[in-house]
């Protein structure tokens, strides 16, 4: 080894603290007070910021200890809590320090998060403010019409209607509901007035509008001129001539927009409420009865924990969004000498986003430098000897003189063996120096501060790729179709020097199946660093702010299923600090084969009928035969992902 790689492995082994680790993974930045590494090293989740914290590694222990193998969602429900709570109070709070004279009435989309136990955690949590549900479809209608009991919070209902959806919008008011049918087509408009003429059911109408304000981040296009929802302002006076004509005039009492999900820049917001506020006030003067003013979703997650307008960001915080939106609502309204409306939000990423941790076991790497060459012996092909001397720096040479001379070697080395002229075995032993003498300039320039502008892509080559027992389709689908970026962080060994640069990839046979952006406060990190992954103890790796979306989105791809789940909430009496409510397993092979129209039974017995053959044929004993038909019954009943229990 050269003078130069020894140096680099000194660096590599300097001080590191969990001070280190915490700024390296980010944890202040994205983990807004709810995440914490403790003196062991392990990493622990606060639900409540001041309440003691849980250690993630002790929730996976004790799941398996019940039966639920990696991967696994951890659903952190006081935590689900705590943002219900925050995003109601902030409200109260900007309406109380604005002197505004409505209230806010938040309601929650259920497409964020559709779980039953995130929305009964929810519904409880929202109770004392009447936080009520936003629902965009008649599955989410029906879930949102049986779970809605306080009578006192709205249900809005957006996205596209038929006359059974309107239909039971209409039951739910004629049973004490306060339900919003929000138009988002001019034809709705007919459909609403002819079935509440038919039922006898007075309707509840807000519009959306199609605002000229065009959002910013990768949902943009739920507003503006090309957005699919809306209505353009001479459909909106359109509708009011037939709600006029159809006598229902003194049922429009709301108006809605929504300009898309993560908005990364608190300008848009601020433009898009006062101009969504005139049309509240004109709708107001012309002598509807205008009562609310809803300001969808689109509230941010602050993902890289940069506080930027960058995608995965947010330049603004909740209580600024809840200022702006209260004082410029208040400001128009003034204006137009209209009295304020009460105020909807249709936050959901910022709310579920939070309480959700994946968690999966790195099961392999994918390493260029795991076989270290032999060069011991003496009588080498000449292409080898020249490999050994750069190894070796016998010619004193800079470590970027280095690899550009052992970069010229490879191109030698790779066209002698694609002429006939070296063995495998010698491009074997060429290629292992080749990748370690890559290994050692990296190493060198790992810490030093002017780096090489190669060695970024020298860097990207020789990281190891980790392989984690997960499917990126099935539970982070955003990264893979919009580039969507998570925090990642290992939930143990934090207070070891993570010395590996890494990419991670999934057990999907797809190649797409990886990850290789990672969050950082400054930029994005096309590296991970990770900890040397050792046989005796797996290293598990935590995936955060996975809550909004994610779940439901995610596919079967290459038949991975749901992973399993588990529902955590804080305890004091116990000893680690928590206890687990609810488990949900994850789909079994024999049910994400259903999905495909296979069926288990009828698979077992064509397989069945095929050890027989092979039986009858003695290619195999009869036990033999019971023992594979075993086994292919018990793979059946077993879970998508790879097992350490089999
Ligand atoms: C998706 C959606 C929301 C939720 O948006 P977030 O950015 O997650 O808060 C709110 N309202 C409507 C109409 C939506 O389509």
């Amino acid at each position: 080894m050269g003078i130069d790689s020894r140096k680099a492995e000194n660096i590599v082994k300097g001080d590191w603290s969990i001070a280190s680790s915490e700024k390296y993974y980010g944890l202040k930045n994205w983990g807004k007070g709810h995440f914490q590494i403790d003196q062991e090293g392990y990493l622990n989740v606060l639900p409540f910021r001041d309440s003691k914290g849980i250690r993630i590694f002790d929730i996976v222990q004790e799941a398996k200890s019940k039966g639920y193998d990696l991967p696994m969602t951890i659903r952190i429900q006081d935590l689900l809590q705590t943002r219900v709570k925050e995003l109601n109070e902030t409200f109260c709070d900007a309406i109380k320090q604005e002197a505004y004279p409505g209230s806010y009435r938040g309601v929650f989309p259920i497409k964020v998060n559709q779980l039953r136990e995130v929305l009964e955690e929810i519904l409880e949590a929202g109770e004392a403010y009447n936080y009520g549900l936003e629902c965009g479809s008649k599955p989410e209608l029906m879930i949102a019409l049986a779970h809605h009991k306080n009578l006192n919070s709205l249900i809005i209902c957006n996205g596209y209607k038929d006359d059974a959806f309107i239909r039971l919008a209409l039951y739910g008011n004629r049973i004490g509901k306060s339900v919003f049918l929000v138009v988002e087509q001019l034809s709705e408009i007919e459909k609403i007035i002819r079935i509440s003429k038919e039922l006898g059911i007075q309707p509840k109408i807000g519009l959306r509008i199609k605002l000229s304000t065009v959002g910013e981040g990768k949902w943009a296009r739920s507003s503006g001129e090309e957005a699919k929802f809306g209505l353009t302002s001479p459909e909106i006076v359109d509708a009011t001539k037939k709600l006029e004509q159809a006598g229902l005039a003194n049922c429009l009492e709301l108006i809605h927009f929504h300009i898309g999900s993560q908005v990364p820049n608190i300008q848009t917001i601020k433009r898009a409420t006062v101009e969504a506020t005139r049309y509240y006030c004109e709708l107001a003067s012309m002598g509807f009865p205008m009562k609310y003013l809803d300001v969808g979703g689109g509230l941010g997650v602050d993902y890289d924990g940069s506080m930027s307008n960058f995608e995965s960001s947010m330049n603004y915080t909740l209580k600024e969004y809840a200022r702006d939106v209260v004082f410029n609502i208040q400001a128009i309204c003034k204006e137009a000498s209209v009295a304020c409306p009460d105020i909807i939000t249709e936050s959901g990423r910022s709310v579920v986003a939070s309480h959700s941790i994946l968690v999966t076991d790195v099961c392999d790497r994918i390493s260029k430098h795991s076989i270290k060459p032999e060069v011991e012996g003496n009588k080498h092909e000449p292409i080898i000897e020249s490999f050994i001397s750069i190894l070796e720096n016998d010619y004193s040479a800079s470590p970027l003189e280095r690899y550009h001379d052992a970069v010229q070697k490879k191109e030698e080395a790779d066209n002698l063996f694609n002429l006939g002229y070296l063995k495998l075995k010698d491009k074997g032993l060429a290629d292992a120096i080749f990748w370690k003498i890559c290994q050692d300039v990296v190493l060198f320039y790992q810490e030093e501060k002017i780096q090489p502008e190669e060695m970024d892509r020298l860097k990207g080559m020789m990281a190891e790729q980790y392989v984690c027992n997960f499917s990126v389709f099935q539970s982070l689908i955003d990264h893979w179709a919009c580039d969507q970026l998570f925090p990642i962080a290992p939930i143990h060994r934090l207070n070891e020097q993570p010395a590996v640069n890494t990419t991670l990839v999934d057990i999907t046979c797809d190649s797409e199946g990886r990850i290789a952006s990672f969050v950082d406060s400054e930029d994005e990190r096309s590296l991970l660093r990770l900890h040397e992954i050792n046989k005796e103890e797996p290293y598990l790796l935590g995936f955060f702010l996975m809550g909004a979306y994610q779940d439901i989105m995610g596919d079967l791809h290459n038949l991975f299923g749901r992973v399993n789940e588990v529902h955590v909430f804080l305890e004091d009496d116990e000893e680690d600090g928590f206890y687990i409510e609810d488990s949900i397993p994850g789909f079994s092979v024999n049910e994400v084969l259903k999905l495909t129209q296979y069926d288990g039974q009828m698979l077992s017995r064509k397989m069945k009928k095929q050890i027989d053959r092979a039986t009858k044929e003695d290619q195999i004993k009869p036990r033999e035969g019971t023992r594979i038909l075993d086994e292919y019954l018990k793979v059946l009943k077993s879970q998508t992902y790879l097992s350490e229990s089999n």
